[in-house]
């Protein structure tokens, strides 16, 4: 449009949705309350001249069973209902077989974006680059981008046919594409990369700060992001966080060599919301705010109440939902077993020492391969502790264990000579303390030189260690194909998944001491 005239259009953004469909048991967040926002913010903008595009930044799935176990059907549906117009795919995106993404993408009436996955056989793209839209009369191209660090955190078994290309690159290539083939107005990248202050992207890889500054000014409008699960709120006219922001308070997004980066925290928890104006040829923010979507906050008595008011739920989009959730309800409510004592997974512990989970794990899974002598387990797939309060007699249910093993993976069986089992141990035991390759270990009695990076063993299940003799262990899939950047084994993929065979080791024992699970020393680190 080349015309005098002011065009009012609004961006609306959420990001990492992460199988928040429904709302946690203090009623905050959930879809069917974010529809209900959603159809009035839509009413205010038309009644204001204006018109809503509606953006998500990936990662829909994985983290709540009731949505795990259905492949985030309700979450896509949900989305769709809302009328998601675009989202980008995030690295959780591919905690499934590509057959379930293909179900998803067909559960969404919405384009997945991105622009920066190739297929290693073909060289194409995997999804669309970018999407175009008008909006209230403004062209709008929306491109996709996903973290490059999917290729190296996901599943090296849905992800190993595919290259996660340089996102900056891959961003100025496509601009210049959209800018030789469509004459459109405004360019908006809806991301999945981490937004990380002043461009510190540390050991991740390089997030929004980093594109945007990475290209010429003016090359791109804004970025609507996800990944790092904040609310992207700064202190005004810095690249400093204000950290001091809670639900309500007034959000200043992020500008960084004239691209605004907005992201709104996680689940859900706020629809972001960006009023924009577009005349002649210049792009102007007259109004940004993250809108808490029924979330609380404790008055002096001590009790949750929300902050502002209660969003309605939807009755029409609450329908669909519940039924969703009552479906996993019933699956996930059955008492596998009963538990005394809580079973170490907080993040903070089981990524940094042997816990009773990591090894009750490990044991589970070595159970379930006949013959195994041993079995190694990441921590980073060790998701949460169980009985967090470690009451006893604590009854498990199935809903625990999809908690602690959301990913899906099966157990591999590997078979190796005790001399390649000293360097393979000596390579895992030693990864990075507090990262989630940190391994945890069952049936293993071995001390480890972290700075040497060896191990020395003494035995392995029930048997003495010798160099030359043949023992049998067990790993996750995901760790057997690289994941973690462990070594890639030749192993037998069992078939057995992880969750089911956690919940066939609780089935089994009927009653579990967390006591007995405590390591006792078998695993010493020098
Ligand atoms: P985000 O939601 O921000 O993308 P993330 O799950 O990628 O988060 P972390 O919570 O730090 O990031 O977890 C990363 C760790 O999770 C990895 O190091 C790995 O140990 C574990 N992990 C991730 N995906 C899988 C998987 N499919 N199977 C097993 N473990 C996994
Ligand atoms: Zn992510």
């Amino acid at each position: 449009s080349d015309s005098d005239e002011t065009l009012k259009f609004t961006v609306l953004h959420t990001n990492d949705n992460h199988g928040r469909f429904w709302h946690n048991s203090d009623g905050e967040y959930g879809m069917a309350a974010r529809q209900t926002l959603i159809n009035r913010l839509r009413e205010q903008v038309a009644a204001n001249g204006g018109e809503v595009l509606l953006l998500s930044g990936g990662d829909i799935n994985t983290g709540v069973p009731e949505s795990d176990l259905l492949d985030a059907e309700p979450d896509f549906v949900g989305m769709s209902h809302i009328r998601y117009d675009a989202m980008a795919v995030g690295n959780h995106e591919f905690d499934n077989p590509r057959e379930v993404l293909e179900k998803q993408q067909a559960w969404a009436s919405f384009p997945m974006l991105s622009a920066n996955i190739y297929k290693k056989d073909t060289g194409e793209r995997l999804f669309k680059p970018y999407e175009i839209f008008n909006v209230n009369g403004v062209k709008i191209a929306v491109i996709g981008l996903t973290t490059e660090d999917t290729g190296r955190i996901g599943n090296p078994e849905y992800v190993s046919d595919l290259e996660f290309r340089n996102t900056a690159e891959e961003a100025a290539k496509v601009i210049a594409e959209i800018e030789a083939n469509e004459s459109v107005d405004v360019i908006l990248a809806t991301t999945h990369m981490g937004h990380y202050e002043d461009g510190n992207n540390g050991s991740n890889a390089p997030g929004d700060v980093t594109l945007a500054r990475s290209l010429a000014p003016g090359k791109l409008d804004a970025i609507i992001g996800g990944h790092s699960q904040n609310p992207v709120c700064m202190e005004p006219g810095t690249n400093n966080y204000n950290t001091d922001f809670k639900p309500g308070d007034e959000c200043v997004p992020d500008q960084q060599n004239g691209t605004y980066i907005m992201q709104a925290h996680e689940w859900g928890k706020y629809v972001g919301r960006a009023d924009f104006e577009f005349r002649g040829d210049e792009l102007k923010l007259v109004s940004y705010e993250l809108i808490p979507v029924n979330l609380k906050e404790e008055n002096e008595d001590g009790d949750k109440v929300f902050i502002g008011e209660e969003i309605e739920k939807d009755p029409a989009l609450y329908s669909i939902l519940e039924e969703f959730q009552n479906k996993g309800d019933e699956a996930l409510g059955n008492i596998i077993a009963t538990l005394n004592g809580k079973l170490e997974g907080d993040r903070s512990v089981v990524r940094s020492q042997q816990t009773n989970l990591g090894r009750l794990i490990a044991a589970a899974q070595t159970e379930a391969v006949p013959n195994a002598d041993f079995g190694v387990m990441n921590s980073g797939g060790v998701r949460d502790s169980i009985n967090a309060e470690g009451i006893s007699g604590y009854d498990v249910s199935y809903r625990d264990v999809l908690i602690v093993q959301p990913f899906g993976n099966t157990i591999g069986r590997v078979e190796m000579s005790g001399a390649a089992i000293a360097e393979y141990l000596g390579d895992v035991a030693t990864k990075q303390i507090e990262s989630g390759a940190y391994a945890q270990f069952s049936g293993v009695n071995m001390a480890v030189d972290c700075a040497a990076g060896t191990v020395a063993i003494n035995s392995l299940g029930d048997k003495d260690y010798s160099p030359e003799d043949s023992y049998i262990f067990t790993i996750p899939s995901f760790n057997a194909n690289g994941g973690d950047n462990y070594p890639i084994l030749d192993f037998i993929d069992t078939g057995k998944v992880d969750a089911d065979e956690l919940k066939r080791f609780f089935e089994t024992k009927q009653v579990i001491n967390a006591a007995d699970y405590e390591p006792q020393g078998e695993v010493v680190y020098l």
